[in-house]
């Protein structure tokens, strides 16, 4: 099949005048010039979501402004009153929109088992990390982390520790070096805690009778200290990342979930990535939950990491939001060849456009109703075998 779109997202540049042929699986067997008459779209790789909650899809009116601490009480005392029938199907409606807004692959914090049947049933990509909490029952976190295995073992889901603030060290240091995918330096509750041991997270610790963290140290400090940063390991948030973190992110190989429209939402500094892509860390981008991003829309997203850029005041432009949100955020979780490249297999979206205009305005006007799945890749993702081989689905 030769495809001939407007416009191409190509080695990092909206290109014209470029045709791409695929083969009956979908890998890309060249990549050449055409003169004729193009179809009006864009053709780009399909969105790597590297940090997404897709069970708590039914709480998206809880997407309003408020403080991390006061958000995430109404979200425990709010998931305690659901039944695994409506958060199945939470999760479901949740993983079809991902399908819908042209996102390929999911990294999906889940904690109720619904999530590998949810990736599943939308024919997506994706890696489940099963979220693990110790502080809310210290004298038990061995039975714990038992449980969560268990569950994980379920729906093919890595275990993985919620927050660095929410798992004693003693449990945390048993993910040394392993695979992990962490929230961590999300709020300036949590980077008060860590500072001085103040605040509400403080309170939260002693009410539990958990032990306390080292005074004067950071969430991304201690995890390096007890050997969880390494290139399997991804930080989600990391707004609060000091200038040393930021060195021990690099140093460490560990990679970043940028959640733009959660931290808006949760009023969290804005994360420093340009300071990260400079240091060379790998940043992907996050849906995250639509409890805290709101609609599950990666144009949104990528628009909100332009704007909390310009926030910090070290813009990020639409290239490099794009670049984030496909190739380099598939390289933050380990896919390599997620591009428009001869040889590779990368499932592709085309993105609707009324003209020929540049990345930014196709960025501003873009919204889920947008993509459509360039066959063959409008089937279950997982159904590709040998071809889509090379890219872990659930483990
Ligand atoms: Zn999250």
């Amino acid at each position: 099949m030769i495809l001939r779109p407007a416009l191409v997202w190509y080695r990092r540049e909206l290109r014209n005048g470029l045709e791409v042929e695929l083969d009956d699986e979908g890998r890309i067997l060249r990549v050449g010039r055409h003169m004729g008459l193009p179809d009006l779209y864009m053709l780009s790789p399909a969105f790597v979501n590297v940090h997404s909650h897709l069970e708590y899809r039914g709480m998206i009116d809880m997407a309003r402004s408020s403080k991390y601490t006061d958000w995430i009480q109404e979200l425990i005392w709010r998931k305690s009153g659901q039944n695994l029938e409506d958060v199945q199907r939470d999760a479901d409606q949740a993983a079809l929109e991902n399908r819908a807004t042209g996102a390929a692959w999911v990294g999906e914090h889940s904690d109720r088992p619904v999530s590998g049947r949810a990736l599943q049933k939308a024919g997506l990509l994706g890696r489940i990390w099963q979220e693990t909490i110790t502080i809310s029952n210290i004298l038990e976190s061995g039975l714990k982390l038992n449980s969560v295995r268990a569950t994980a073992h379920q729906q093919g889901a890595l275990p993985s520790p919620h927050a660095v603030h929410t798992v004693d060290a003693d449990s945390l240091v048993t993910w040394a070096g392993k695979h992990l995918s962490i929230h961590a330096a999300e709020s300036p509750d949590e980077a008060q805690y860590f500072s001085d041991g103040t605040g509400p997270i403080g309170e939260m610790i002693r009410r539990l009778g958990a032990p306390e963290w080292p005074r004067g140290t950071t969430p991304v400090q201690n995890l390096y200290r007890l050997g969880l940063l390494s290139k399997n390991s991804q930080i989600v948030h990391a707004c609060e990342a000091t200038v040393p973190d930021l060195d021990l992110l690099a140093k460490s190989g560990a990679s970043v979930a940028h959640c733009p429209r959660s931290n808006q939402t949760l009023r969290c500094r804005p994360a420093a990535i340009r300071e990260m892509l400079d240091r060379g860390v790998p940043v992907g981008l996050g849906l995250d939950s639509p409890a805290s991003s709101g609609p599950i829309d990666f144009f949104a997203e990528m628009r909100a990491a332009i704007e909390v850029s310009k926030a910090r005041g070290d813009y990020l432009d639409a290239e490099t939001v794009w670049h984030l949100g496909t190739t380099g955020g598939a390289a933050s979780v380990g896919l390599e060849n997620w591009e428009i490249e001869p040889g590779n297999w990368v499932p592709l979206i085309g993105i609707e456009i009324d003209r020929v205009c540049e990345l930014d305005e196709i960025l501003a006007e873009s919204t889920p109703e947008s993509v459509q799945w360039i066959p063959p890749f409008d089937r279950d993702l997982r159904s590709f075998g040998p071809a889509s081989g090379k890219f872990p689905q659930a483990e």
